[in-house]
């Protein structure tokens, strides 16, 4: 299974993407998180990065696709995989168009594209209790799922941390930029059969349960993408 899952920030994906790959043992691949480990570990690109996540705008697509490009041909991904929070522009998805339909995997190149609907205000409610766990990137929000002890993780004891541009400016800025990118690329999408927008209000279970519902429809929607 090769899934993409779209929204805005705080819509859900990790949460979503995470619950996905144990049901369909395909590897989560996450462009925040890839990008946060450049930063960590202070690798050029990392450095690069930094200065646009910190400000809330995007990562020129040339650093993004060389670090996805890497990621998708690791052993793990070559059964499929679920990418959350890329593509996230219009040149990345034709980008990732080409990549897979030119690495011999043959049809479909993306089983379906999983856009999840969140309003801008429940995203700042969400985003300002968000938590994340250092070690092993689980998430948590202080008051709707909050961890067994203060700030640890349940998984792996790892300490919680507030990412540096969940500030609520910078999340407004990280949603403005959503708004301006998304539309052409749900059209994209959209043209191409794949995409399935579901609503991303509800418990994680019952947001889980439309997405698998929206897969189950996979098989029997037109896969080729028309530009
Ligand atoms: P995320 O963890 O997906 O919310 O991403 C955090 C930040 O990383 C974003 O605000 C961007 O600065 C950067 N980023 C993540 N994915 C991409 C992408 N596909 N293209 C450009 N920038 C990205």
């Amino acid at each position: 299974m090769r899934v993409v899952l779209l929204g805005p920030p705080g819509a859900g994906k990790g949460t979503q993407a995470r619950m996905l790959e144990k049901r369909l043992k395909v590897p989560q691949v996450a462009s925040g998180d890839l990008l946060r480990a450049g930063v960590r570990s202070r690798t050029a690109l990392g450095v690069e990065a930094k200065r646009y996540m910190d400000k809330g705008a995007l990562v020129p697509d040339e650093l993004v696709l060389k670090l996805i490009e890497e990621r998708l041909k690791q052993p793990d991904a070559a059964a499929g995989f679920i990418l959350d929070g890329f593509p996230r522009t219009v040149a990345q998805a034709e980008t990732l168009t080409a990549m897979l339909t030119g690495d011999g995997h043959g049809p479909p190149y993306l089983d379906k594209v999983i856009a999840i609907i969140v309003p801008d205000d429940e995203i700042v409610k969400r985003i300002s209790g968000r938590r994340t766990c250092k070690n092993c990137g689980a998430m948590y929000h202080l008051i709707y799922d909050p961890p067994r002890n203060h700030n640890l993780c349940n998984s792996c004891n790892g300490e919680l941390y507030q990412r540096d541009d969940d500030a609520e400016d910078t999340v407004r800025m990280r949603l403005e930029v959503f708004a301006a990118t998304m539309r052409p690329l749900f059209e994209y999408y959209g043209r191409a059969g794949l995409l399935s927008q579901i609503d991303g209000i509800g418990r994680p279970e019952e947001i889980q349960q439309r997405i698998v519902e929206a897969l189950g429809d996979a098989d029997a929607t037109p896969k080729a993408p028309r530009g």
